[in-house]
């Protein structure tokens, strides 16, 4: 008896355990899907009595909480019954969401609200309330909605979608958007390929309503967890139109997305054609237009990024804003494709789970072996962008292993010198690139004869802020005070961004918020696009020097002077100096003087491959 009590004693002990494991929950944005647990640096003072934040060693601004999360039934926490995760709770009210209008929850439902938004971490019962056939506004320029694109020569497509347990509502809206919004004769098929959802109604409910509509829809499942690659690649394998177009479970096309897709590919069958992707709101619905002036790439932990257009592509946008221009990267979800050409180009990589790293491998390949990657501006489809994954990602080491082992794969295949310094930079994914096999995707670049990554570099993405041979890259550190330039935590918002530029003590190596390029046009640029600005240099008798986006306007233009060490602002003829009395908390620009100890720099070298 009295043994039995202890072991209940233990079991109990080692639950609680378990319990306090589970409920650590790390917050870090969405983009990142990354582990940070074992990256602490430097600790920030807590907003909440049970929180810590911190910047991580990339700089990322790390939040760790410690609340009842989605998992402990009660308190403020979504009691998720099997019951409730397998209801449909679709029931579209008259109006709601109708034009791309939001839908607001009232406030005696926000419990409710709460509970469903964890389904699919976007607001569930929002989006129940909002009829699969909604309404759109036609998001278009006015040039987009005059253009004949005719539609007698273009090739058919078959529409893939890809789903892990998805909501209904969403899911049918995307199918229905496609249906109504598509010109008939361009539909081949809609081919929806279940990844081992666990919801009853995505079972025969789903086969039964598919059948009625007016376009083939074919549902296939994979019986196992395959994740988004191999489903892509198992709807590819069925596929019965002369173009592949993949789209996610919760996207909305709007009037004339599909022409401008297919017509670029009719024009040459080599583009991978990607339409604008509008934002879905997560909380609301409400359908949010995009600006047409971003072009996607990557940072320096090949995360998908947008930034600002590259200047060839606004020149041509100047001349014609309906032509798709070239993009260095895709974000992935979305994008047509020619049947034949994705296969002659080497597909997917089917070694790799679940999500990520997918998008970057396929934007390298297609452009390194004789393709390109655009966007088309005509065409617009809204995508549900969320905060966090509502699914599992199965198996050892969860998202974070996962995501780093895809990417291990892309940097070992396509990243030639650059994967040294993308490992250097992810000592997570250096953890384990010994365990990938790319021999298969070394022989396909191999057998097509691909260029280098530095032919990429050199002529798709010029702009890019990585190390090259012809660049310094390392840290800039003040010759008195002893400390290193550093780029801030939080740099303003994501339209305008600007941060102040400090000096701070020098800590390790690999600690990106320290690391700069000095670029032969004279940018010194760091990590996202960011770089060295005097932006009231000529308006001010006491400019600060700022971190800005990069826009290679003169204003962002440095010399260093070996002799003097000075680093001289070339549009101002001023010198990089510590702050000024008025703005204490920022870097100054002065009269250059070549005895000021103020104005002296030291760039020290950091190497970041092992063929420099
Ligand atoms: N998906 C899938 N299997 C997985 C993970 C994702 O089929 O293991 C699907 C998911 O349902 C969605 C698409 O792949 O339709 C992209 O995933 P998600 O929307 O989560 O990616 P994000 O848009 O956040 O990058
Ligand atoms: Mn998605």
């Amino acid at each position: 008896m009295g043994l039995c009590r202890r072991r209940w004693r233990v079991l109990g002990f080692a639950l609680g355990v378990l319990f306090f494991i589970l409920i650590i929950h790390i917050h870090v944005p969405k983009a990142q899907k990354d582990v940070t647990d074992d990256d602490i640096m430097i600790p920030l003072k807590s907003r909440h009595k049970n929180q810590e934040e911190y910047i991580d060693k990339r700089g990322i601004h790390v939040v760790v909480g410690h609340y009842l999360g989605d998992e402990v039934p009660g308190k403020t926490t979504p009691n998720l019954t099997h019951e409730l995760l397998n209801s449909n709770g679709y029931s579209p009210q008259p109006h709601a969401g109708e034009m791309g209008n939001p839908v607001q929850i009232p406030a005696w439902e926000a419990a409710r609200m709460q509970q469903l938004y964890h389904i699919n971490k976007f607001n569930l019962l929002a989006s129940d309330r909002i009829s699969v056939n909604r309404s759109l506004p036609d998001v278009r320029k006015k040039q987009c909605q005059g253009k004949d694109y005719q539609v007698d020569r273009l090739p058919s497509t078959s529409i893939i979608i890809v789903f892990h347990n998805e909501a209904w509502s969403t899911l049918l809206r995307t199918v229905h958007s496609v249906i109504n919004r598509s010109p008939r004769r361009l539909l081949k098929e809609i081919i929806m390929v279940d990844d081992a959802s666990e919801r009853d109604f995505l079972k025969k409910p789903l086969e039964d309503y598919v059948a009625k509509l007016s376009v083939p829809v074919r549902v296939i499942r994979s019986d196992v967890r395959t994740g988004l690659i191999r489903a892509r690649l198992l709807g590819a394998q069925v596929a019965q139109g002369d173009t592949l177009t993949f789209l996610d479970a919760h996207c909305e096309a709007t009037t004339g997305w599909l022409e401008p897709l297919l017509s670029g590919i009719a024009e040459d069958r080599t583009r991978v054609v990607c339409p604008i992707i509008d934002i879905i709101n997560d909380d609301n619905f409400q359908y949010v237009r995009s600006f047409e002036l971003h072009w996607g790439a990557f940072n320096w932990n090949l995360h998908f990024r947008w930034y600002a257009l590259g200047h060839r592509e606004v020149d041509q946008r100047k001349k014609d804003t309906t032509k798709a221009y070239r993009t260095p990267a895709m974000a992935g979800g979305l994008f047509s494709i020619e049947k034949d050409f994705f296969y002659q180009i080497g597909s997917y990589d089917r070694n790799m789970d679940v999500w990520g790293g997918e998008n970057l491998e396929m934007s390298f390949r297609v452009w390194m072996c004789g393709g390109s990657v655009e966007i088309a501006p005509c065409s617009h489809v809204g995508h549900v962008f969320r905060k966090s994954s509502p699914y599992t990602f199965p198996g050892k080491g969860g998202v974070g292993s996962i995501l780093y082992r895809n990417l291990a794969r892309v940097a070992t295949v396509w990243l030639d010198d650059w994967a040294d310094f993308y490992f250097k930079m992810n000592p997570e994914a250096d953890r384990v690139r010994d365990e990938v096999n790319v021999r298969e995707r070394l022989v396909l670049r191999n057998r097509m004869q691909c260029q280098d990554f530095q032919w990429y570099l050199d002529n798709v993405w010029p702009e890019h802020f990585l190390p090259t041979k012809d660049r310094f890259f390392g840290k800039i550190r003040h010759e008195q005070k002893g400390g290193c330039l550093q780029k801030p935590g939080i740099i303003g918002t994501a339209s305008q961004p600007t941060g102040p530029t400090v000096i701070k003590d020098c800590v390790i190596e690999a600690f990106q918020p320290q690391l700069f390029v000095f670029t032969k046009k004279g940018y010194i640029m760091t990590d996202e696009s960011v770089c060295l600005d005097a932006p009231d240099a000529s308006s001010s008798k006491d400019p600060q020097v700022r971190i800005m986006a990069c826009n290679e306007l003169p204003r962002q233009k440095w010399t260093y002077d070996e002799p003097s060490k000075q680093i001289r602002h070339v549009q101002s003829g001023l010198c990089l100096d510590l702050p000024s009395q008025t703005h204490p908390d920022t870097l100054s620009l002065q009269l250059c003087d070549s005895t000021l100890r103020s104005q002296r720099w030291i760039f020290e070298d950091v190497k970041w491959s092992r063929n420099q």
